[in-house]
């Protein structure tokens, strides 16, 4: 029979849509050493997994029961393992696994079989001595009379060996992803074993949700819809692996099998559909890639419907294909995304892309070592973990960086929004704004404080004879004589077109008149040259106190009038109430 022929070369034909490893590795396979048959001394019995030294075989026709598996096994129709872990691929035919130990101790010994994966529907342990069966376990995910897995480590069989030789007969059955590893451990090192594998699921959980809540709690305060989206994406991981570790069936739907079924394909479909959306919505792709948001929509649409479709259907097999084909597409999906970020000048989204592509690596390992076109390491099983903690922290690096350049936007607005463009003087609401502040305090203290209001001259003549870009530079040069003239806690702002004004805290209505007569005449003397013509400016100021009046708009109403009467009075001149100029200190 040539199908038995390839079985014997360590071939499969795996599933409906086989187990590709099995064809990469075919040419290594005529070199190794055929092991299976030599029974595994159990005192020397290697922690590690246990494929290589195992008899395979893969049901073609009507389920196998014990006695017959036992009798193949007796005439050799069991292929060799060729992988430490034989891995067949998603909706393969049950698989039957056979392996001999021999107990040379002189007692019995006590050990542990730890087997399989905890989404294994069915998985039947049988130990077999002198042909018959001494012991037998009856396990899976698919109904609650079952044995339950274990999560995280998957199936356990504890069990006292007597001297001389046991036969370990296994029968795996499920759609999803077949994959058998099968270690025999000492009770001791299978404590060990168990010790470290839940802490490690600790600390990735603990990891995990301690970022989903900071986030949650990042959103409910600055209400950015990222924080949101995120939280929601790691949520969903975290429940993907809840469920597919075997953790979810242990403690939250204990006594739905059914939910069991497909929570794990379906959740792994979430996942992906939560991380799109969070991309969407961190790169902005609805503003600055509209179709590539629309095309992640329906890509997600899509998935979800599939998916939707087969469990309506009952084909757990296509549901698997779809959910492992999915999440594929979007792990390479959000390294697009995130180039296109780049691309797009999108802030932050260098952190995106580097976090992306650690989650890429790390599912795309996974996806494939379950799928079985990776060699099934712990690593490899793992890897998904290990990428997306790395993703987590950085996406967390991400929207902290975020905040980052929106504040410094924000400052930037705000300097904006006070700022006179032209002379870069405030403008006249943050003027007022400010001037408020100092006036209170000047009040409440009983401190003196002098406002001065200036016009340039003639104005409209200048930007007449010189043009509009000369009348510019003549205005950004008076506000430069300005701004050099003040002192520290002044404030200076462009009034109007042609019109100043400045607050003068700390400062006497008399040495006000001398600050004010001083800007006369160095905007007098400045003279700009404007294309080898000198410009001649002068500028009118009017002059008020705080003394007299009630408010910063009464000040400044008085400086006004104080201006007309400078301006009525012939121009180039300043007007105020107080006497003689007797000099400002400063
Ligand atoms: P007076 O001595 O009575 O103040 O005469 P004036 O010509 O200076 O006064 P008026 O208010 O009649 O004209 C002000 C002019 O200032 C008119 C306007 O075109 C000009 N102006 C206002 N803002 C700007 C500006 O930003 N740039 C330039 N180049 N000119 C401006
Ligand atoms: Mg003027
Ligand atoms: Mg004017």
């Amino acid at each position: 029979m040539p199908e038995d022929r390839e079985r014997r070369r360590g071939r499969f034909p795996g599933g409906a849509w086989g187990a590709p490893r099995a064809w990469l590795v075919a040419g290594l396979i005529a070199c190794l050493p055929a092991a299976h048959g030599s029974a595994l001394r159990i005192d020397e019995a290697p922690t590690g997994p246990l494929g290589l030294r195992a008899g395979l075989l893969q049901e073609t026709g009507a389920e196998l029961g014990i006695e017959a598996a036992i009798g193949l096994a007796r005439e050799g129709r069991f292929a060799p393992g060729t992988e430490a872990v034989p891995a067949f691929g998603i909706a393969a035919r049950p698989v039957w696994l056979h392996l001999a130990f021999d107990n040379s101790a002189g007692e019995s010994v006590a050990r542990r079989v730890v087997a399989g994966t905890a989404w294994i529907d069915r998985l039947d342990a049988y130990l077999v001595r002198d042909g018959g069966v001494v012991a037998r376990w009856h396990a899976g995910d698919s109904d609650t009379r079952l044995q339950r897995p274990e999560p995280g480590l998957g199936y356990v069989f504890d069990h006292r060996f007597e001297p001389g030789g046991t036969e370990l007969f296994l029968r795996a059955a499920t759609p999803d992803p077949l994959v058998l590893p099968v270690r025999l451990l000492v009770p001791g090192d299978a404590r060990a074993h168990e010790r470290w594998i839940h802490y490690s699921y600790g600390w990735l959980y603990g990891y995990l949700i301690a970022l989903i809540a900071y986030n949650a709690l990042l959103f409910a305060g600055l209400r950015a819809r990222s924080y949101l989206h995120y939280s929601l994406y790691l949520g969903c991981f975290v429940v993907t692996n809840l469920a597919y570790t075997g953790h979810g069936y242990a403690l939250l739907w204990t006594d739905w099998p059914g939910v069991q079924r497909y929570v794990i394909l379906a959740l792994m479909v979430l996942f992906g559909v939560a991380g799109l959306r969070f991309a969407t919505v961190f790169l902005e792709l609805d503003r600055l890639a509209p179709d590539t948001a629309r095309t992640a929509r329906l890509f997600s649409w899509a998935g979800l419907g599939l998916l939707g479709l087969a469990m309506l259907a009952g084909e757990q097999g296509i549901a698997a294909l779809v959910a492992f084909s999915f999440v594929m597409a979007f792990t390479i999906a959000m390294v697009g995304l995130g180039l296109l970020g780049l691309r797009l000048r999108q802030e932050s989204a260098h952190y995106f892309l580097a976090a992306a592509l650690c989650a890429m690596v790390g599912a795309a390992c996974t996806t494939l070592a379950v799928w079985g076109v990776l060699p099934f390491t712990t690593l490899a099983y793992r890897a998904v973990e290990v990428g997306v903690l790395l993703e987590a922290t950085l996406l967390a690096l991400a929207l902290a960086y975020q905040i980052r350049l929106h504040r410094r936007a924000r400052m930037t607005a705000e300097q904006l929004a006070n700022t006179d463009p032209l002379t870069g003087l405030l403008n006249r609401r943050a003027f007022i704004e400010q001037g408020e502040r100092l006036w209170s305090v000047a009040r409440r203290k009983r401190r003196p404080m002098a406002l001065v209001l200036l016009d340039l001259d003639r104005f409209k003549a200048i930007n007449d004879v010189y043009g509009h870009a000369a009348g510019d530079h003549a205005l950004e040069e008076t506000a430069r004589v300005l701004r050099d003239a003040c002192r520290l806690g002044d404030l200076v702002g462009r009034w109007g077109g042609e019109e100043f004004i400045l607050l003068l805290p700390e400062t006497e209505i008399a040495q006000a008149m001398t600050f004010a007569e001083r800007l006369r005449q160095r905007i007098a003397g400045r003279q700009p040259d404007i294309g080898g013509r000198v410009l001649q400016l002068s500028a009118s100021l009017g002059v008020a106190g705080r003394e007299s009046q009630g408010s910063l708009q009464a000040l400044i109403a008085d400086a006004d009038a104080q201006l007309y009467q400078a301006k009525a009075d012939g121009r180039d001149r300043v007007r105020g109430p107080g006497g003689p100029p007797a000099g400002r200190p400063g």
